[in-house]
């Protein structure tokens, strides 16, 4: 009695949903459902360095930020899809772009966390150890 015509109507999952969150998708399939998105973000840091800011035509302490985009899955497995450090004027945010490597020393971190980074290597795995286990349960022959 619970079995579902085929041909039955495909509920309109997606409507109404667009207008949550950007850039974030859902792809769904039957009862199987894949969450997936991209997330921008800016840093800031207790850094700044003294310059001349060529808009306000005076000194300026312009404050070091990280701009980032990063994919995920489920909120959880993520990668980095772009960075962009920045030096920033705290009045008319003019400023100008550093280089990563000298940021991250002067930060003396990489301050994007780590499932954002390389959870996708950790998603990776479990489907690895996943799929192992499925192929040494299988019946010999
Ligand atoms: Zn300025």
């Amino acid at each position: 009695m619970d079995d579902i015509p085929i041909d039955s109507p495909i509920a309109p999952a997606f409507a109404g949903r667009h207008n949550s969150g950007i850039g974030r998708q859902s792809i769904a399939r039957g009862r199987r459902m894949i969450l997936w998105g991209t997330s921008k973000r800016v840093l800031d840091f207790d850094l700044s360095e003294r310059e001349y800011c060529q808009q306000c035509r005076q000194d300026q302490d312009f404050g070091l930020r990280l701009k980032y985009e990063h994919g995920h899955f489920y909120h959880l497995f993520g990668w980095v899809m772009s960075k962009q450090y920045q030096l920033v004027c705290p009045d008319c945010t003019h400023g100008w772009v550093v280089n990563p490597r000298a940021a991250e020393a002067l930060i003396g971190r990489n301050p994007i966390p780590f499932y954002q980074r390389h959870g996708w290597l950790v998603m990776l795995a479990l489907a690895a150890i996943i799929g192992v286990a499925v192929l040494a349960h299988q019946p010999a022959g």
